[in-house]
């Protein structure tokens, strides 16, 4: 029997966002499924299987909070769990609410044009199927579109070489083995860590560095875990009052209020703290301030040359072109240790730069580097990549790529003017690029079910945002930005990826709200309150 290819709602993406947004839109009894490119769900998680990769969000507040059974039933074991038992978790959760049966795999969107008589979009799969949907979710992620850069003779490389997205699910051989890692963000750094004692000769290729901080990560007991199941209340209480989400409460005190000897105290505390606690509890000045900010990265630079051997590479791994957390903070685990091992190499390209591949390696100004693997850590086409990849028409075949050609612009990252019936998790301009993302996840696929449900109950088939209402809310996401220290920074958060065509030095685009979770939250809470002021409901 061929399946209905008409559905009254499609969510396109079974990661994080998607399994909640399923879940909710089949409890309502709706119609609706999910399409989802990969071979199976997971999003994020299912992807990203490089060494070392886990969470650096405390495993329990990474996890969803909204079913009670769930949370008594799943036994995190460590305090950032590891990426297997991340996607064990989010196959558990799936399984649990019986949810696979609703998901349509291999089922990559390419293409989405609104058809406005009918008031339904139209879906191309790159499989060549085709759907219909009254409305149309996405759940499509904020890190999802690897960039590789484009050396000259890459294509001539011998050995394996994988961008850390597209690890390969078979365990690839390390030992012996010469490795190269290009990039030291999160996600270098967690690699490196990892296998620094596994390889033969590790080279670290780094265009820049970036500060890091430790993960203090930890096994969770039985009782451990016990004690966390009966704070769980507390818990996402806390998550859900603190600016980007997590368990770390902030610190009331101003900066230049506290003394130095009581503020190096402080940090002394936070540094052995794990998690993002040395942001999230750090004096809110550090991020606004310059002269905070500088007393700060000066006091982080100080434990890294405590940490290297070697004075002149400890310089070279600590920044000097942007303040402590002004980009995203990587967290790492004996990261900066590693480089006292004699066989991993610091290879500066600012120093000394790549001129090509060749079969064997890779060829700087300074030498030839040997190397049977290459790992590239070089990031993402952060928070539009996604959507660049589908060819989505609005009203009157308008390109949403071409909207958003100089950066996103949204209704709350909810939804944008000229594409009806079109929702977003985790959408540009919204919370979640600042956040703990499956807080700001939960808390938007309420919202937009929520809105959902309203649009339903009021027989409406055609929701769009005004103008009007998106440029207001344009020019917060700005204001929220320019007030910041990071506003210029050039990582991901401000759209910064030079091997993205236009997105290289001096672009800075606004993609994610930086007034924090419990403002965004009331923001939008108020929005429903009112009816949805800013929303024609046609
Ligand atoms: P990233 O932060 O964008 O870092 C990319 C790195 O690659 C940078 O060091 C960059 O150098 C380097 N690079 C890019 N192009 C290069 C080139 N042509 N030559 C040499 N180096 C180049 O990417 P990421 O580390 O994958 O992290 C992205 C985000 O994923 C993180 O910020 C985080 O939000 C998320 N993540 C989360 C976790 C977690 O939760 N545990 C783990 C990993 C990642 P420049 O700095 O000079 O551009």
């Amino acid at each position: 029997m061929s399946e209905s290819k008409h559905h009254e709602v499609i969510v396109i993406g079974a990661g994080v966002s998607g399994i909640y947004q399923i879940k909710r839109l089949v409890d309502l009894g709706l119609d609706a499924i999910v399409l989802e490119g990969d071979t199976d769900l997971g999003g994020t998680w299912y992807r990203n299987r490089y060494p070392g990769c886990r969470f650096d969000s405390e495993s329990y507040t990474y996890g969803y909070s909204f079913s009670q059974e769930l949370l008594d039933e799943w036994h995190w074991k460590e305090r950032f769990s590891s990426q297997p038992e991340n996607l064990r978790y989010l196959n558990f959760v799936v399984d649990k609410f019986d949810l696979r049966r609703h998901m349509r795999f291999n089922s990559r969107v390419t293409a989405m044009s609104w058809d406005e008589d009918e008031r339904i979009w139209h879906l191309d799969l790159e499989n060549g199927d085709t759907y219909t949907a009254r409305f149309v979710i996405t759940g499509i992620g904020v890190l999802t579109i690897p960039t590789t850069p484009q050396y000259a003779g890459l294509s001539d490389f011998e050995g394996d070489a994988f961008h850390t997205y597209a690890w390969p699910k078979e365990s690839i051989p390390l030992k012996g083995r010469r490795v190269g890692v290009m990039g030291t963000g999160a996600t270098g750094i967690q690699i490196i860590s990892e296998i620094a004692d596994k390889v033969d000769e590790l080279f670290v290729f780094q265009r820049r560095p970036n500060w890091s901080t430790p993960l203090n990560n930890s096994p969770i007991s039985d009782e451990e875990m016990a004690k966390i199941r009966a704070r769980y209340d507390e818990i996402f209480a806390n998550c859900a009052v603190t600016s980007g989400g997590f368990d770390h409460l902030p610190e009331p005190r101003r900066f230049f209020k506290v003394a130095p000897e009581e503020r190096k105290a402080l940090w002394d505390k936070l540094y052995d703290t794990p998690g993002f606690a040395i942001m999230a509890s750090n004096f809110a000045d550090i991020f606004f301030d310059e002269e905070a900010n500088r007393e700060m990265s000066e006091y982080v630079a100080n434990r890294i040359r405590a940490r290297v051997n070697d004075p002149l590479l400890a310089e070279k791994l600590i920044p000097k072109d942007h303040g402590f957390a002004t980009q995203r903070l990587p967290l790492e685990t004996h990261y900066f240790e590693a480089y006292n091992r004699d066989n991993v190499h610091l290879v500066d390209l600012s120093e000394t730069p790549i001129e090509r591949f060749t079969s064997k390696g890779i060829q700087t100004t300074a030498g030839h580097y040997d190397l049977d693997v290459m790992a590239f850590a070089t990031g993402f086409d952060a928070m539009t990549g996604a959507w660049d990849k589908i060819t989505i028409r609005g009203v009157g075949g308008e390109a949403l790529g071409d909207k958003w050609r100089d950066g996103p612009s949204t209704y709350y990252g909810l939804m944008t003017h000229g594409f009806p019936n079109l929702l977003m998790v985790a959408g540009p301009q919204s919370v979640s690029g600042s956040t703990n993302f499956p807080r700001a996840i939960e808390s938007g696929v309420d919202w937009l079910t929520n809105f959902l449900e309203h649009v339903r109950s009021k027989n409406v088939t055609r929701f769009e945002a005004s103008e009007q209402a998106e440029k207001a809310w344009g020019e917060e996401v700005i204001a929220s930005q320019e007030r910041m220290l990071m506003r210029r920074s050039r990582g991901w958060f401000t759209g910064y990826n030079a091997n993205v065509e236009g997105h290289g030095e001096d672009v800075v685009r606004y993609l994610a709200y930086w007034g924090g979770a419990p403002q965004y939250n009331k923001i939008v809470r108020r929005v429903a309150d009112e009816g949805y002021p800013g929303i024609d409901l046609g």
